[in-house]
């Protein structure tokens, strides 16, 4: 169903019931049965069985089952339950199903943000499982890539605000790390889906501090708006990883991982934004399909990864990775490895000999971190006398977000995207940890 969104049309779900916010996000929503008895099959397979107790702590002055609020809430009618993905009991597995939750009253300094787009990214299996220290034991949602509109707030000013949820909500913004440009290292910060549920439900009520305004230009029907989450995580950690590597035009710029949500990203944004050439590495089967998309937008050169790291396979590896470095560069009388190496990969093969993918002063920039305990070998000698660079980057910030959602604005990169339903997110979730995904998986909500 097309709707009107600031004189633009956006395809959303058709549904029953209008939500009072402004004109311009005026949006359908169907409101859910609310059940009083046990679970039982309806007949779209949805588990209609709820909780109440939603897993997380609660804020000061809010209840679980969010009917007891301090202060004045803008009168906004919002449904009492929503469908939403999650995981009821935190295992060793990934467990996640759709069900249907309570809809929580936010309380003074949160907002309720109707999502519209989310991203799946493969942190999500990893937030999942567990729990990890900080994360509820049951009732988990997942997702931190969101985008939508504010619907209910104490503070009137904030409804219909267009906005992200991304994994790094707020932070002190005082101490040592905040001021010296890690936030992703500060002992008070806010995470969506830790501390706060996350972005695979339909309504997420979050701290106001944990949103990023978004430009209303997302809507403006010139681009698809799902295209924009994808820069709240793998398109903010694209570009901060390519500015960690120091990229500058007419550099050569190894991305491994090209297939993946990060790597794409970066090859875009490296070959589009940045002026630089780039030769994506990823495993055969990625490469092929890979090919038969449009891969000249995120690589000049895509190369199948190396099926042994030493031996023949190698060294005919790495003689093509020279060859595709010399073909990028013209013949400048000086054969050598690339500037930079950035590896969003899933896979530790991938981090190995990394020092022979650059040149001298080359850089070598980590972001994906597999599973198990894994030690980066690098020969000391190699760094010292060849003055490598090394450094790792877990992700990038709200303004590497938003420099990124400008790329995509001005048409300068179009992430490659397959768009799901809310119900898809399980398999979609399996798809991605079982490698078999190529670019970023986003969620209409
Ligand atoms: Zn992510
Ligand atoms: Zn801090």
């Amino acid at each position: 169903m097309a709707v009107s969104c600031n004189g633009a049309s956006v395809e959303v779900p058709a549904h029953d019931e209008v939500i009072s916010t402004p004109d311009q996000y005026r949006r359908t929503i169907t409101p859910p049965k609310i059940m009083s008895s046990t679970a039982h099959e309806t007949t779209s397979g949805l588990t209609e069985e709820f909780d109440r107790d939603s897993g997380y702590e609660s804020p000061p002055g809010q209840e679980k089952n969010g009917s007891n609020i301090a202060g004045k809430l803008q009168q906004i009618t919002l449904p009492f339950m929503q469908r939403a993905v999650i995981t009821p009991e935190m295992g060793e597995e990934l467990n996640m199903v759709l069900r249907k939750i309570i809809v929580r009253d936010p309380a003074p300094g949160e907002v309720v943000v109707r999502i519209y787009y989310t991203g799946i990214c493969r942190s999500d299996a990893c937030f999942s499982v567990g729990p990890g220290p900080g994360y509820p034991k049951h009732n988990h949602v997942s997702g931190h890539e969101g985008i939508g509109a504010v619907v209910k707030s104490h503070d009137p000013s904030l409804i219909g605000h267009t906005v992200g949820i991304r994994y790094l909500g707020s932070t002190c913004g005082s101490c040592t790390y905040c001021l010296r440009g890690l936030p992703t290292s500060c002992p008070s910060q806010l995470n969506t889906p830790k501390q706060i549920a996350g972005t695979f439900q339909e309504y997420a009520t979050v701290p106001a501090s944990c949103v990023v305004r978004l430009p209303e230009a997302i809507w403006n029907g010139k681009i698809d708006p799902a295209l924009c989450a994808t820069a709240l995580c793998s398109g903010s950690t694209a570009l901060t990883s390519l500015r960690a590597a120091k990229v500058r035009p007419g550099d050569v710029v190894i991305v491994a991982g090209i297939g993946g949500a990060i790597g794409h990203m970066t090859g875009a944004i490296a070959k589009q934004v940045l002026r630089a050439r780039v030769i994506g590495i990823d495993i055969k089967a990625k490469i092929n399909k890979l090919l038969l998309k449009d891969h000249a937008q995120y690589s000049d050169f895509a190369l199948s990864a190396p099926e042994a790291h030493d031996g023949d396979a190698w060294l005919n590896f790495h003689g093509a990775l020279l060859r595709a470095c010399e073909e990028l560069r013209g013949s400048c009388g000086l054969t050598r490895a690339a500037e930079a190496v950035i590896v969003s990969s899933s896979s530790f093969s991938a981090f190995w000999r990394l020092d022979d993918y650059v040149c001298d002063g080359g850089r070598i920039v980590c972001v994906g971190v597999p599973e198990g305990e894994n030690v980066l070998a690098i020969p000391l000698r190699s760094v010292v006398e060849r003055n490598l660079h090394l450094s790792g980057n877990l992700m990038g910030g709200h303004r590497e977000a938003l420099e990124v959602v400008e790329y995509i604005l001005s048409g300068q990169i179009k992430p490659q995207i397959t768009i799901a339903a809310l119900e898809d997110i399980p398999a979609q979730m399996q798809s991605i940890v079982d490698c078999e995904t190529i670019g970023k998986v986003v969620v209409s909500i």
